[in-house]
């Protein structure tokens, strides 16, 4: 067989015991690899590369377009971006992969009956990583999600549970309070579901959802959510199936995959050869599998289950009683060379097909609609310490574009004017809604003359969004 070239980065922290393991039980096991190694992590950052990787470390993700990563450390202090961020970005590795079972009875949880399986979406939400500082009170992060983002992940979750015989696809979203991005998320779960007539489609409020995804997870199977979620409710499903130490992920684009425990660099446990190297070795597995070797994939799966049933346990999962020897990261890597062949006999034995394409599914978005748009109005943003709200509204009430009006002032989400309680507490950051009168058109003149009326009158604007209805229905919050 053809050996496929990857791209590995050892990483920092636990990172090269745990990367040094995996391989070694993987090329045991026959995986066919040219492996190409590149340095990322806390030694490119300390050099003064921001974004933790060399420009030369992308020529070979290009040429290779498979990754196996080791986790990083990311200095302290500012100025440094997400690694993993930068790569799923540039990458366009849309789709987040994160299984989580538990190993009943040799891995201690309290969850039995647990195999379920993450689908974040990777590349938007609040990870767009858009921030600002508008006033001296308030920050802001802006929330976006895309229909064609929101129809790739969502097609994914539903293709995924199609290619691995799942029966159930949940999605988590917020949308009882963010109506119009989570609600977009929403809506195109529910379009996608109706073409996947045999899988059960399911929604729950992430809030509830989470909790019985903690309480319950023997009722979830495949779970799809937005970036934020699906960060935090991963960790917390590889947690209560046994240990974060065991998940890995799998990071897929149309182009590119990258392939990692979902855990840090743990960089206190570095050095001492006692880390759990499972998380990145399950991440192996998935890279096996799409990479066509399947049946590699489905030997090592296998032979690490064995090492588990066998009580041959990493300190972070080592019970009395329940484990029989508590070993380092090189014996446990050891341990499963020797199982290599051998089939677990109380946990599921894994079954990958040789040959199989894994999840490099091209899910194409189709959003190519385009909707009838209509400026209604603009919502003007201030920073401002003078007064009350309704001084502000009386202020406000006198400047006017031709038929586009002050309608009203909210402050952090709450309406203040008019009609405000002075109960309400006011930041120093206010929004102010101009709209043409009666549901008119406003265009793009009349708000370059508010702007300058408010710059004439002293108002410090430090932001605008304009209001727009999309075939007649209104696209913006009510104030
Ligand atoms: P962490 O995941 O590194 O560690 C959290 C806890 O889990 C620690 O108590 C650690 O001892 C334990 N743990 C983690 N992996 C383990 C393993 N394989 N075996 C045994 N125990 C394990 O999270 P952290 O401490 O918040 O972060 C440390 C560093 O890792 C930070 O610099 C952070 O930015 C980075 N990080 C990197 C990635 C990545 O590269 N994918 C992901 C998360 C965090």
């Amino acid at each position: 067989m053809a050996k496929t070239p990857i791209t590995v980065a050892k990483g920092d922290g636990i990172g090269p015991e745990i990367m040094n393991a995996t391989l070694n039980i993987i090329l045991a096991a026959g995986a066919q690899l040219d492996i190409e190694e590149i340095e990322i992590g806390e030694k490119v950052y300390l050099k003064g590369n921001d974004a933790g990787i060399e420009p030369s470390a992308w020529d070979s993700l290009l040429r290779t377009k498979v990754f196996l990563k080791a986790p990083i450390t990311t200095p302290q202090g500012g100025g440094y971006k997400s690694l993993n961020v930068t790569t799923r970005k540039t990458l366009g590795l849309y789709a987040n992969v994160r299984p989580s079972v538990s190993y009943h009875p040799f891995v201690d949880t309290k969850h039995p009956v647990m195999d379920v399986v993450i689908v974040r979406e990777n590349e938007e939400d609040t990870y767009a990583g858009i921030e600002y500082r508008q006033t001296d009170h308030v920050y802001q992060c802006l929330k976006l999600i895309s229909r064609p983002g929101s129809e790739k992940i969502v097609r994914y979750a539903f293709e995924y549970a199609k290619h691995y015989g799942r029966k159930k696809v949940t999605c988590f979203v917020k949308d009882n309070i963010m109506k119009m991005t989570d609600g977009i998320f929403h809506k195109v779960f529910d379009e996608i579901a109706t073409e996947y007539p045999d899988i059960v489609a399911d929604h729950w409020i992430v809030d509830i959802g989470s909790a019985k995804l903690a309480d319950t997870p023997e009722n979830f199977d495949v779970i799809v959510m937005p970036n934020l979620y699906g960060d935090i409710l991963s960790d917390v499903a590889a947690q209560i199936a046994g240990s974060v130490g065991l998940a890995g992920s799998a990071n897929i684009g149309d182009h590119c995959a990258m392939f990692e425990a979902i855990h840090g660099s743990a960089p206190r446990r570095a050095g001492q050869n006692l880390a759990n190297p499972s998380g990145l070795l399950l991440g192996a597995v998935q890279m096996l599998v799409h990479i066509g070797q399947g049946d590699i994939a489905s030997k090592v799966h296998n032979a690490w289950l064995k090492t588990l049933e066998d009580g041959i346990h990493t300190y972070d999962i080592f019970k009395e009683g329940v484990s029989s020897k508590k070993v380092s990261t090189s014996d446990f890597a050891e341990a499963i060379i020797a199982r290599i062949g051998q089939m677990p006999t109380k946990l599921k034995a894994a079954q990958y097909q040789a040959g199989q394409i894994g999840w490099k599914l091209g899910a194409t978005a189709k959003s190519d609609y385009k909707a009838d748009k209509k400026l209604h109005g603009v919502d003007i943003y201030l920073s401002w310490t003078k007064g009350s709200a309704n001084d502000l509204g009386a202020a406000l009430s006198k400047i006017q574009a031709g038929t586009v009006a002050l309608t009203g002032i909210s402050n952090r989400g709450v309406k203040v004017s008019p009609g405000g309680l002075k109960e309400t507490f006011c930041s120093d950051h206010w929004r102010c809604r101009y709209l043409a009168s009666d549901n008119g058109v406003a265009n793009h003149k009349h708000i370059i003359d508010l702007l300058s009326s408010f710059d004439n009158s002293g108002f410090e604007v430090i932001k605008t969004e304009n209001l727009y209805s999309f075939d007649g229905e209104v696209a913006y919050s009510t104030l």
